[in-house]
C-alpha cells in the first residue's frame, strides 16, 4: 500500500465511510483535477460524474475562479462579520437577491448547507416567537427529505439509514409522504394521477396549522433520499398550502441551486415564492465552503426592535461570510454569464435525457428519471414487483468499484445510481460517460441476475 494511503488510514476518519472497508478498498489519492477529470497519484483519471458531491459547477481548476481567490487573498482573508463587513459579502448578497426567486431580499451567510438549514429553522421559529405566536414551534418535512447532518437538520430529515441511531436526540417534527412517483404513496400512476399525494400534507396542516412554524422541502429533487425527482405541480400545491395555512415555506436548494435543474434555482420551474431559501454546495462552484439563507423583508422586520425587546437573532458562525469564499462565489456567478452556462445546459438536457433512457434496456433498471443534468436510475430485483436490492446486496458499492476501474467516479445511494454532472460538461463527454456507465451497470447487473 502506498505510504500516503497508509498514513491517511492511520490518521483520517472519512465521512460516510465504514473505515473497516477502507483497508480492502483504500481511498484514492487525488493530486490534481481539471475540468471534469480527477487525477490520482498514479496518473489515472476519473470522470467526476457527481460534481464532487454535487458542488462543482464550472469544472475543476478554472483559471477565473483561481484568479478571484488569489486576488482576494492579497487584500483580506477573513474578518468577523458582526460589527464589520466587506465588499465581497456586500456584492454577493446583492447578486443573490437579484437572482433569487420571489420576495427574498435579505441574506444571512453561513459556511455549509446544514447550517444554512439550521439558520432557516431557527429564524422561522423565532419569527413566530417574536410575533407572540408562541405555539408555532413545529416543522413539517417530507419522508424522504434530507437537510443535513447537524442534529437540528437531521430532526427534519427522513433518511432512516443515517438517522436511526440518533433518533432519541431529535426534536419532534411531522413527516408528510413524499411525492415519490415510482413508488407512489397513494398507489397511483403518474400518467393518470392528480397529485393526490398532496392530501396527507393538506390534512396535516389543516389539523395542526396553529402549531406549525414551517414546511421545509427540497424543490423537485429529493437528493440524498435517493435522487427522487418529483412533479413541479406538487411543489406548487405545497407552496399554496403554506399560504393557506399561514406557515412558512423553507426551500432547501442546497443541492438543486445554481443550475442543476436547468434553471438557476429549482423553484423557478414551479414559480413559487418561498419565505426562506437555503443554498450552499454549488454557490462557490465547489472551491470553498459557503452557505446562505435568504429570507423576506417581512421575516427580517419581525426581528427589528429595540435592543431590550430581545428580538435579536442570536446565531452565527465564526467563518460567516468568509471573504475568500464570497469572492469565489462572485466569480462563479460571473461565469454563469460569461460562459452562458445555463443556455449551454438547456441544449444538453435532451441529449442527456435520451442517453439516459437507454438504461431502461437493462433488466435490473426499474426506473429512470432526470431533470436538468441530474439523472438517476433505481436498480430492482424484479421490475414487475419493484423489489429493490437490499442493504446487504451492496449493489451501489459494486457499481462504485467497477466504475472506478473504468475511470468513472460514481457514488450510488444504495441501489440508486445517479449522475450529477458538472454544468461545464460537453456533449461528447456526456455520451462517453453514459456509455461507460452503461457497460458498468450491465456487467454488475448480469452478475447479480445470474447468481440469484
Ligand atoms: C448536502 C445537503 C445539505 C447539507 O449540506 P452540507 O454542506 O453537507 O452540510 C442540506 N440539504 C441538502 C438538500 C443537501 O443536499
Amino acid at each position: 500500500m502506498d505510504r500516503w494511503i497508509k498514513k491517511d488510514l492511520k490518521y483520517n476518519w472519512h465521512p460516510y465511510t465504514q473505515m473497516k472497508d477502507s483497508r480492502k478498498d483504500p481511498p484514492i489519492l487525488i493530486e490534481r483535477a481539471k475540468g471534469i477529470k480527477l487525477y490520482d497519484n498514479r496518473g489515472k483519471y476519473y470522470y467526476d460524474t457527481i460534481s464532487s458531491w454535487w458542488c462543482n459547477v464550472h469544472g475543476h481548476n478554472h483559471p477565473k475562479i483561481k484568479k478571484a481567490i488569489k486576488k482576494q487573498l492579497d487584500s483580506l482573508e477573513h474578518v468577523l462579520f458582526a460589527g464589520f463587513t466587506h465588499k465581497p459579502a456586500i456584492q454577493l448578497a446583492e447578486q443573490l437577491v437579484r437572482i433569487a426567486p420571489g420576495n427574498l431580499s435579505k441574506v444571512f451567510f453561513t459556511d455549509n448547507g446544514s447550517c444554512a438549514v439550521e439558520t432557516a429553522l431557527k429564524m422561522s421559529f423565532q419569527y413566530w416567537q417574536n410575533l407572540g405566536e408562541k405555539k408555532k414551534t413545529k416543522f413539517i418535512s417530507l419522508s424522504h427529505g434530507y437537510h443535513g447532518d447537524t442534529i437540528g437538520s437531521m430532526s427534519i430529515s427522513g433518511v432512516d439509514l443515517f438517522n436511526e441511531v440518533f433518533k432519541p436526540l431529535f426534536f419532534k417534527s411531522f413527516k408528510a409522504p413524499s411525492p415519490y412517483c415510482y413508488r407512489c404513496p397513494m398507489g397511483k400512476r403518474r400518467a393518470k394521477c392528480n397529485i393526490e399525494c398532496i392530501e396527507p400534507l393538506d390534512d396535516l396542516l389543516k389539523k395542526r396549522e396553529h402549531e406549525i412554524a414551517a414546511l421545509i422541502l427540497e424543490p423537485l429533487i429529493m437528493a440524498a433520499g435517493g435522487m427522487i425527482i418529483y412533479p413541479k405541480e406538487y411543489l406548487k400545491k405545497a407552496a399554496a398550502l403554506t399560504k393557506k395555512y399561514n406557515v412558512h415555506l423553507i426551500l432547501d436548494e442546497v443541492a438543486t441551486g445554481f443550475g442543476r435543474t436547468g434553471k438557476m434555482f429549482a423553484s423557478e420551474h414551479a414559480r413559487v415564492k418561498p419565505d426562506f431559501m437555503c443554498v450552499s454546495k454549488g454557490i462557490t462552484s465547489g472551491y470553498l465552503p459557503l452557505g446562505a439563507t435568504l429570507t423576506t423583508r417581512e421575516v427580517f422586520q419581525a426581528f427589528w426592535a429595540d435592543y431590550e425587546k430581545k428580538k435579536t437573532f442570536y446565531h452565527g458562525h465564526t467563518y460567516t461570510a468568509n471573504p475568500l469564499a464570497c469572492s469565489t462565489a462572485l466569480a462563479s456567478l460571473s461565469l454563469f454569464y460569461e460562459e452562458n452556462t445555463l443556455r449551454k445546459v438547456v441544449k444538453l438536457i435532451p441529449v442527456f435525457r435520451e442517453r439516459l433512457s437507454l438504461f431502461r434496456q437493462l433488466p435490473i433498471v426499474g426506473d429512470v428519471r432526470s431533470i436538468g443534468l441530474v439523472g438517476a436510475m433505481e436498480l430492482v430485483k424484479d421490475r414487475r414487483t419493484k423489489v429493490p436490492y437490499g442493504f446487504k446486496d451492496r449493489m451501489g458499492q459494486q457499481i462504485y468499484r467497477e466504475g472506478l476501474k473504468n475511470g468513472l467516479l460514481m457514488r450510488p445511494i444504495g441501489s440508486v445510481i445517479y449522475f450529477y454532472l458538472p454544468l461545464c460538461i460537453k456533449e461528447n463527454q456526456i455520451n462517453f460517460i453514459l456509455q461507460r456507465a452503461f457497460n458498468v451497470i450491465k456487467k454488475i447487473g448480469s452478475k447479480a441476475l445470474c447468481c440469484r
